[in-house]
């Protein structure tokens, strides 16, 4: 294939993939940009194999099939509650490779035209270590996100003296090592970058607790982004370069919407968790107080009885997948002539827009569902505000405890509404580790159980 039709093939790839992002900026029109990504990677995939530079077709196609295979086999298995330590295993994954192809090209200059072994082209030296840098911090970071999300690793910030101090050295450090490589083209030295980067990945996330994780997993993949274009440098590859600056770009817009919705700064969390360094074992003794208790009829008698629901759903309604239970909750009460709406917090769930699939997929329509700013102003003239499986996303710490680890963060005010519903299956806490004291308010019953049989039973009350 001659270097005009893959250029021409390339720009072809790339604008669809920036069309692809176009269209997942909105629920009606994601499955249009998903199909627009589809077809700009199967020519990015196709036009790269059709390079005359393709030494062996057996090796890429048993690549592709094994790691086809190990990727269908896990996505086909996996729970939608678990796909966020999912994405930060597969962010991991790029980073790793970004280390490799850096690797390769710099034991192997002449294959990929840099120059030969102890004379590679500057620039060339430049990218390399650069990418080795964001490669092995998006692996190690990461790594450690997937065993904060999965809970094998504790998700509290974990903290020590001259934190920041020791991380904003340990980057000078890279940096020297960094000249020193492009002037020596030590093997040595390349990988005490990558070790040293390893550290400073793990370092940078290792302070970042609860509550803040969220930014991190869209900073992350933004770094995958990054490192992906940094490998596109070393590899001289045009569509690589733009499609990991896209990934790079959008990555770091999403981490700066996401920390706008935590009400932290974006800088805070790039340099490694400062204000994450609150003490989450601060939560009150609860034990004198009373909870209001009640079942499935009775919340489908408050409901009934009301003008206005706002549903307000959080991680327990993915656990339970209890979205079409609720959507059909929704429509009954709609039927009654109630008003139903659906507030989204930015940070609900496990991942960004995780609500939003959710609901979407129960065929929920799209203009019911509202933005925390859309609708908060509208919870003092609600009457029922049905909290199903959310807890961090409404707790008044945020406004009221500046020790608390969420404070600061924006929350949907459902304790302004005359009523609320908690569905829950205990007094536990959320992702943040923080005590609600909203469980303990006069105008809040508690609902315990699980989400998606709470609101089976409250359709049958409803209907009954
Ligand atoms: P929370 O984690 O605050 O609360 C979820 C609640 O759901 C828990 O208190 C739990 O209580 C309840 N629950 C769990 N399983 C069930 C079930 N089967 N049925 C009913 N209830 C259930 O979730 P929120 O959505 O309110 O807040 C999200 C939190 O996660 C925030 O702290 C956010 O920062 C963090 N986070 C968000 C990410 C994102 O990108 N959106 C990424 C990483 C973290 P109980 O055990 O009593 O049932």
């Amino acid at each position: 294939m001659s270097s005009n039709m893959v250029a021409i093939l390339y720009l072809i790839s790339a604008l669809l993939f920036i069309f692809a992002l176009r269209g997942l900026s909105h629920p009606e029109s994601s499955r249009m940009g998903n199909i627009f990504g589809i077809i700009g990677m199967i020519i990015a995939v196709f036009t790269t194999l059709m390079f005359k530079s393709v030494l062996s077709y057996y090796e890429i196609g048993a690549a592709i099939l094994i790691g086809g295979a190990i990727g269908s086999f896990i996505a086909l298995r996996i729970e939608m509650t678990a796909l966020p330590q999912l994405v930060a295993a597969f962010h991991s994954l790029v980073g790793l490779a970004a280390v490799f192809v850096a690797a390769a090209a710099f034991y192997d200059p002449v294959a990929f035209s840099i120059g030969k072994v102890g004379s590679i082209k500057t620039a060339s030296l430049v990218e390399m270590s650069i990418g080795t840098f964001i490669g092995a911090i998006t692996f190690s970071g990461s790594v450690l996100a997937f065993g904060k999300l999965q809970g094998t690793i504790s998700g509290k910030p974990i903290v020590f003296k001259f934190q920041h101090l020791i991380n904003a050295l340990i980057f000078l450090l890279i940096i020297f090592l960094i000249i020193l490589f492009v002037i020596n083209q030590s093997p040595t030295i390349f990988w005490t970058i990558v070790i040293v980067s390893i550290l400073l990945g793990f370092l940078v996330v290792i302070p970042i607790g609860g509550a803040d994780m969220p930014v991190v997993v869209s900073m992350l993949n933004s770094y995958s982004g990054w490192a992906a274009c940094g490998i596109g440098f070393t590899l001289s590859n045009n569509l690589l370069i733009i499609t990991g600056a896209l990934v790079g770009a959008s990555g770091a817009i999403l981490s700066y919407i996401m920390s706008k919705g935590m009400n932290r700064s974006i800088i805070n969390v790039v340099l490694g968790g400062f204000g994450g360094e609150q003490d989450t074992s601060v939560n009150k003794d609860n034990s004198d107080k009373i909870v209001k208790q009640g079942n499935a009829e009775d919340a489908a008698y408050i409901m009934k009885n009301a003008d206005s629901v706002i549903i307000v759903p959080g991680y327990g309604m993915a656990v339970a997948q209890a979205q079409h239970a609720l959507r059909e909750m929704g429509d009954i009460l709609k039927k009654e002539g109630i008003e139903v709406r659906y507030a989204i917090h930015p940070v609900a769930g496990r991942m960004p827009g995780h609500m939003n699939v959710l609901l979407a997929e129960a065929n929920v329509p799209y203009e019911e569902v509202l933005e925390l700013d859309e609708i908060n102003h509208d919870f003092p003239m609600t009457e029922v505000s049905f909290v199903i499986g959310a807890n961090d996303v409404t707790n008044p710490a945020a406004k009221t405890d500046e020790s608390s680890p969420i404070f600061g963060m924006p929350i949907l005010d459902v304790e302004k509404s005359q009523s609320v519903l908690f569905v829950k299956r205990s007094m536990a806490t959320g992702y943040s580790g923080v005590d609600n004291e909203l469980f303990y308010r006069d105008n809040t019953t508690m609902l315990f159980g699980d989400a998606k049989k709470m609101c089976e039973d409250i359709v049958k009350s409803l209907s009954a």
